[in-house]
């Protein structure tokens, strides 16, 4: 055990918060510089535990209480803010799927011509479809971010 060991564990020795250990004792009856800073640590302690603690201010714990309130409220700002983002984009979205899906030109141009027409259209119809599943691809990405945000904050905010 080196004397920076001893120095470093002194001040919880001379508190009584750690026990010395037989190596530590045989150290500070070895080394005179180790005692010494052990006794002026125990003159120290005793000379702080004969004053009284100083009060706390008297408005110290309403402070305290009162900041960490703001400071959580803030965080809940934010996390609301970024849900409400995420859920609008994703009513957008599913606004944006549903005008698709109402689209009737784009569907009715799919249909007409009958079924001579059918077989030619039939890879019109795809192409003019895929556009409108993309939409709802995107929609429903959206909606599972916004539920998967929802559930974060949620789960945050209850603990
Ligand atoms: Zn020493």
């Amino acid at each position: 055990m080196t004397c920076r060991d001893v120095l470093d564990r002194i001040e919880a020795l001379a508190a009584g918060d750690e026990a010395a250990t037989a190596e530590l004792r045989a150290h500070l009856e070895g080394c005179l510089a180790c005692a010494a800073a052990l006794a002026e640590a125990r003159r120290i302690e005793a000379v702080l535990a004969s004053r009284p603690a100083p009060p706390a201010p008297a408005r110290f714990s309403a402070a305290v209480t009162s900041r960490i309130r703001q400071e959580r409220w803030r965080s809940e700002q934010h996390v609301d803010r970024l849900f409400n983002v995420v859920l609008l984009a994703g009513v957008l979205a599913i606004a944006v799927g549903v005008l698709a899906l109402f689209n009737v030109n784009a569907m009715a141009a799919a249909f007409t011509g009958g079924l001579a027409l059918l077989n030619r259209l039939s890879g019109e119809i795809v192409v003019q479809a895929t556009p409108a599943f993309s939409t709802y691809l995107g929609a429903a990405g959206f909606l599972v971010t916004a539920l998967f945000v929802w559930w974060w904050a949620e789960r945050r905010l209850s603990l």
